[in-house]
């Protein structure tokens, strides 16, 4: 790509938010590089926020931006939605959060657990970071088995476990996938417990956990991956993945931090593979932070404080607070299984347009995703995994994201977004009509 494309579309960024350009200045006095997020953080600087309604944000520079970020999938319902405001509010004054429990972990665990298949019980978080966390400490002790496998390029938080080949694609002298470290001086102790699979490659995977079974506690992984633009699992890799680690006594656990969005009883349900134990987090809380985990009862007993001895002590001051309790149990109610056929539906109509723009104009951008979600990526191989996504143009995607913000939507950095319940056809057809105008801008 021309080069200058890209610096036209900052110039003209950085003319619409000069409000943000001088909030970035003085956050750069106090916070390093003036963020505490490194993936909200982008090139020359990210807008400040002042408010959300809807479907849509509003930055301090005044410009409006239909938003199919949604705090990374999270807004199911949009932006301050009334009902959250209120059981929020409601509860700010009865009390933020206590020691003790409260009646709201019973009602938004019910419904997790009679809505998500793998779950029997569950345990609360703050974040999706703690809920893999804490699941792979649980197949830890329930099998024995110290190492854990995950998918190369896969995202499960921010904890030394699984801050392996995130973002690396190095590979070993036989050419599959190696532990690499996120940070170089990463110990080596985490990486000698991390074995990497290429997603979908399901012969080396099979391969590779029954030669290492007896070492294996768990894999982790996403059945729609988000950093791969939501890709989802081929069906035969994942139900295969299922037998494996069903045959060797590895437990499976199912990261699905965003994938549960996709129906009332998540990926695991649309797809009709059910792992040992689920993460969850973004939408169930509402908007507020949160994570979960839970799975089979075998499992999760290992959590139990009424026992003589509880093999896993879990602490955390904030979980399960009755007010992201409340939030949480808004937006579940809120997800009827029409809601979801709503969305998903809409979601396929938008992954089709697109795909048949870029056909007509003749540009090489593959177009991934599932239900509500989508992602977008500028090359000519077809997205099955890691190294199919590293194969994009990272220019062009840097010009993408900035341009469809000049145009006024917001999308995630990585060139993916998600749909929401407020989403409509008319909305469709804009981010279709925009992605065109980008896309033509970008050639
Ligand atoms: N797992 C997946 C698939 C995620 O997308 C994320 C966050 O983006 C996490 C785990 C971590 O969740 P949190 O940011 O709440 O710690």
């Amino acid at each position: 790509m021309n080069n200058h494309i890209l610096e036209t579309e900052k110039k003209r960024y950085m003319e619409r938010t000069p409000k943000s350009q001088a909030l970035q200045r003085e956050a750069e006095k106090f916070l390093p590089g003036g963020s505490s997020r490194t993936t909200a953080y982008f090139d020359p600087y990210p807008h400040f926020i002042e408010k959300g309604m809807g479907k849509y944000i509003y930055d301090v520079d005044g410009n409006k931006y239909l938003d199919l970020m949604i705090n990374a999938t999270s807004l199911i319902l949009g932006h301050s939605h009334p009902e959250i405001a209120i059981a929020v509010q409601e509860q700010s004054i009865l009390g933020l959060a206590f020691s003790g429990p409260t009646e709201s972990q019973i009602s938004l665990a019910k419904i997790l657990c009679d809505r998500i298949p793998s779950v029997d019980t569950i345990r609360f978080t703050n974040s999706g970071t703690e809920a893999t966390m804490m699941a792979i400490r649980a197949a830890r002790e329930f099998t024995g088995r110290r190492k854990i496998v995950k998918v190369e390029g896969g995202y499960h938080g921010a904890h030394e476990y699984v801050a392996v080949s995130v973002y690396s694609s190095e590979k070993d002298n036989s050419g599959e996938p190696k532990a690499t470290p996120e940070y170089s001086k990463q110990p080596k102790t985490v990486t000698d417990d991390v074995i990497v699979i290429k997603y979908n490659d399901i012969n080396a995977t099979d391969k590779v956990l029954r030669q290492h079974c007896q070492d294996i506690a768990c894999v982790i992984i996403e059945p729609v991956v988000s950093n791969f633009g939501y890709l989802p699992a081929n069906l035969d890799f994942l139900t295969r993945l299922r037998r494996v680690t069903a045959e060797t006594g590895i437990i499976l656990i199912f990261d699905e931090v965003q994938s549960f969005r996709l129906s009332p009883g998540g990926a695991q349900e649309l797809l009709g593979v059910i792992p040992d134990m689920t993460c969850l987090g973004k939408i169930i809380g509402g908007g507020l932070a949160i994570g979960a985990f839970g799975g089979r009862e075998d499992i999760m007993n290992l959590f139990d404080p009424t026992q003589e001895v509880t093999p896993i002590s879990h602490a955390g001051t904030f979980n399960a607070n009755p007010v992201t309790m409340r939030a949480g149990e808004v937006v579940m109610n809120h997800l009827t299984q029409d809601v979801y056929d709503r969305m998903n539906s809409m979601g396929g109509v938008l992954r089709n347009k697109l795909g048949a723009t870029f056909d007509e104009l003749e540009i090489p951008i593959q177009v991934t995703g599932i239900g509500s979600l989508f992602g977008l990526h500028f090359t000519e191989s077809n997205i099955s995994n890691y190294d199919d996504v590293l194969s994009a143009d990272l220019d062009k995607k840097a010009m993408f994201f900035l341009g469809m913000l000049n145009e006024g939507i917001l999308m995630q950095t990585g060139i993916a977004g998600s749909l929401n319940v407020l989403s409509t056809d008319a909305d469709v057809d804009r981010i279709v009509n925009t992605v065109r105008k980008v896309a033509q801008r970008s050639q």
